[in-house]
């Protein structure tokens, strides 16, 4: 079944990922609606229609299904049981959403496709996060269970004694704590799985990140990192058909002496594929909807020779007068209002 061009798409949130898939919507001859609970969220600018609703709002969800021929998300942390009155039009399913938005869930899953983790232990209070540092080694890295993103949510354990003012740090909610990861280089695997299980994978994208937030995506990822490839895209696969995922799927790994391991998943479009809006012949956005859409899935090939994709956080949002009159350089802003320290404001591509 394919849904043809013509069809309504719904978005559950209403940031950049949902902006950019609505604009590869409309090159396609699809219309989207957003559902937001935000006023003037940067995605409903570009589409056709909005509904100001809660996530959890059951009789704002079951009106907007009603409206859309497919329902799909651009972020994880929606609560899950509210989505029951979108049924099977809410494509990827809720198990996908299940597994990636509960960091412990995420990690017992990964394990159980037996795909290597950085070694952990849940934690609900400071006498576990010592007890995980004697076992896990200093220094460990606490991150709450659900609601992390770009850093937030975490804190580095050096010594006991630092125990509490770091559960303080992340408010005091169910965490995992993680051993530290000793990594050459971060990169992702954006992976797009179709409705009849078919996968098609991105080149590997090496990520740098500053304070927890990605800083640049770059393609080709390297030697190094490009010898992982088999490993970590079947790894990708394997977690992709365990969730009996539709749409595009990012695994994010940490490049270690002993190979990659999984940092986390992400069951949705992610800020490392941004690149390949211009440097690929089909972009993540399009690649998820085709997935979504039952249309065959594109070519992943890279345009050029490669390309790195810079993202403007905060302030950095305020050279785009520079950037805009650099040539070659690709600037993408989203239109999200205040540029608040650590807010992604837009991205630039240079393709090589
Ligand atoms: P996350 O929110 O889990 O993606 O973490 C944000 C960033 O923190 C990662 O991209 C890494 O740079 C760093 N990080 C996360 N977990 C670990 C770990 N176990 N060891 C070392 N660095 C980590």
């Amino acid at each position: 079944m394919s849904i043809p061009p013509g069809s309504t798409i719904g978005i559950l949130g209403g940031g950049q990922l949902g902006r950019m898939m609505a604009v590869a919507a409309a090159r396609l001859g699809y219309q989207c609606h957003i559902l937001d609970p935000h006023e003037r969220p940067c995605a409903a600018e570009v589409s056709a229609c909005f509904t100001r609703a809660g996530f959890d709002d059951v009789e704002a969800l079951r009106r907007f299904g009603a409206q859309c021929d497919v329902v799909t998300y651009e972020f994880e942390n929606i609560p899950v049981a509210p989505l029951a009155v979108l049924g099977d039009r809410l494509v990827p399913g809720t198990r996908s959403l299940e597994v990636a938005q509960d960091r412990a869930s995420e990690k017992r899953f990964l394990e159980g496709c037996g795909v290597r983790v950085a070694p952990w232990r849940e934690v609900g209070g400071t006498e576990e996060i010592v007890a995980a540092l004697d076992a896990l080694g200093s220094p460990i890295l606490l991150k709450s269970r659900r609601y992390g993103y770009d850093g937030k949510g975490q804190a580095w354990v050096h010594r006991a004694e630092e125990a509490e003012a770091a559960w303080q740090a992340i408010g005091r909610q169910p965490a995992v704590a993680e051993a530290r990861m000793l990594f050459d280089a971060e990169f992702s695997v954006i992976l797009a799985r179709g409705r009849n299980g078919e996968s098609s994978a991105f080149p590997l994208t090496r990520n740098r990140h500053e304070g927890g937030i990605l800083r640049t995506s770059t393609v080709p990822a390297g030697p190094a990192i490009d010898a992982m490839a088999d490993v970590a895209i079947a790894a990708a696969r394997a977690i992709g058909d365990r969730l009996d995922h539709v749409g595009v799927l990012t695994v994010e790994y940490f490049a270690c002496a002993e190979g990659p391991i999984v940092n986390e998943i992400a069951p949705r479009v992610h800020n490392s594929g941004h690149w390949t809006i211009e440097g690929a012949y089909t972009s993540q956005f399009e690649q998820h909807l085709r997935a979504i859409l039952g249309l065959p899935l594109g070519d992943p090939s890279p345009v050029t020779g490669g390309a790195t994709m810079e993202n403007l956080i905060g302030s950095d949002v305020e050279r785009w007068t520079d950037i805009v009159a650099e040539p070659g350089a690709m600037l993408h802003l989203y239109h999200k209002g205040e540029a608040r320290s650590g807010r992604k404001m837009g991205h630039v591509t240079r393709l090589k």
